[in-house]
């Protein structure tokens, strides 16, 4: 176990939020009780956090290296050290030369120079529980593609899914996703509301004029158990109830077109329930040791699949979501929470009848339009010939 205070007693360094970057780092800080000092980079009296042995951000920083970057990009300590006092994923750069100018005049580091960059990263350290080198630790070849893109676990669970192999299959899954890890867990207290939209409306003729009026009940449920199609999360005839936390994720996630109506209703959650939690995997709980690192990256890549939606033509990678959500039902969780890949809110897919529709809830609405964001796909080969996706 990592004490995050062992280092109390000793005078060191300090670090504030402006002088950190990444996500994850970010979010270990917020975690943390913070304490009124000066920073060693901008030199500001703020909350901060310990710099000087500060085990577990230390080994944060390591997996964030090893899951952003490949050995390639960082090579070697001087590699690493340039890679971090320029534009990078992990640390802000200075905005300005004449701001450095200043920090310098202060006699107060002003830039990421080498003592607070070898102390956040522990490159001194003799025994790392996270290895950046991996020819360093003995252990050949070196790191070749960044965690980010490449888990070990999930690429065997695929292969072992696309042959068949459904007990190996489900033995990488239990593996990954017990109902032991830290901080995959989540607690929705009783009330809560979720927004569930579906396409279409009730019409009447009012005075020879149309008039539409939204979905209520049961007609804007989930669909009774005997009838459903299979899903994300369930198998034929198996109801789940798939909502989201805000009106318009639940109806980005009905896939409408400009023109369509589209009902919306609220449900409320009938008992505190617990669900396992995708839409935020906090790094830090899984930083100690290249096993929990590697669960992560397994996380992450098993995230990234939730998220992205099936395509018609492969209806047949139901069959793992499903698959994901029954282990999870076995592990006693009854539902699963994950980010929307077409909005800004999360999703919630709800095992068994957990829900009550508030009645008089539903509104109706008009998509007027649909916006895209396009990126073009280009790969550059890095030095071991892989190709990256840039
Ligand atoms: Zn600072």
């Amino acid at each position: 176990m990592v004490s995050e205070h062992s280092h109390s007693k000793v005078m060191g360094w300090y670090v504030c939020k402006n002088c950190l970057k990444h996500e994850e780092i970010i979010r270990y800080f917020e975690s943390l009780r913070k304490e009124e000092k000066k920073c060693v980079i901008c030199g500001e009296t703020s909350d901060s956090i310990p710099l000087t042995n500060h085990t577990l951000l230390q080994n944060l920083m390591r997996a964030i290296i090893r899951f952003e970057y490949s050995e390639f990009e960082y090579d070697d300590r001087a590699g690493l050290e340039r890679l971090l006092q320029g534009e990078n994923f992990i640390l802000p750069t200075l905005p300005s030369l004449s701001i450095q100018n200043i920090y310098q005049k202060r006699k107060i580091f002003g830039r990421w120079t080498p003592q607070p960059l070898m102390e956040i990263c522990a490159l001194e350290r003799k025994h790392n529980d996270i290895p950046i080198f991996a020819s360093e630790e003995n252990l050949g070849g070196a790191f070749d593609l960044p965690l980010k893109d490449f888990s070990a676990d999930w690429r065997r669970l695929r292969i072992h899914f696309d042959q068949g192999e459904r007990d190996s299959f489900e033995k990488i899954l239990t593996h990954n996703l017990s109902e032991h890890l830290p901080g995959i867990r989540c607690k929705l207290k009783k009330g809560r509301t979720f927004f569930r939209a579906r396409i279409g409306c009730n019409e009447s003729i009012q005075n020879k004029a149309t008039v539409r009026t939204p979905y209520q009940g049961s007609a804007i449920d989930r669909s009774p158990a005997g009838i459903s199609k299979a899903g994300k999360f369930n198998p034929k005839e198996v109801s789940v109830f798939y909502a989201a936390d805000n009106l318009k994720t639940a109806v980005a996630e009905t896939r409408p077109h400009p023109g369509h109506y589209v009902s919306v209703g609220k449900f409320s959650l009938k008992d505190d329930i617990q669900l396992i939690d995708l839409s935020i995997i906090p790094f830090y709980k899984f930083c100690n040791n290249t096993r929990d690192l590697a669960t992560f990256a397994f996380l992450k890549a098993l995230q990234a699949f939730v998220v992205t939606p099936i395509v018609p033509e492969e209806q047949h990678l139901y069959d793992l979501t499903i698959s994901i959500a029954q282990l999870c039902r076995s592990l006693g969780f009854l539902g699963i929470r994950y980010p929307s890949s077409v909005g800004s809110g999360l999703n919630v897919a709800l095992f068994d009848d957990h829900v009550d529709y508030i009645g008089g809830s539903s509104k109706l609405y008009r998509l007027r339009e649909l916006k895209f964001e396009l990126k073009e796909v280009v790969y550059k080969l890095n030095r071991k010939q892989i190709p990256c996706e840039t």
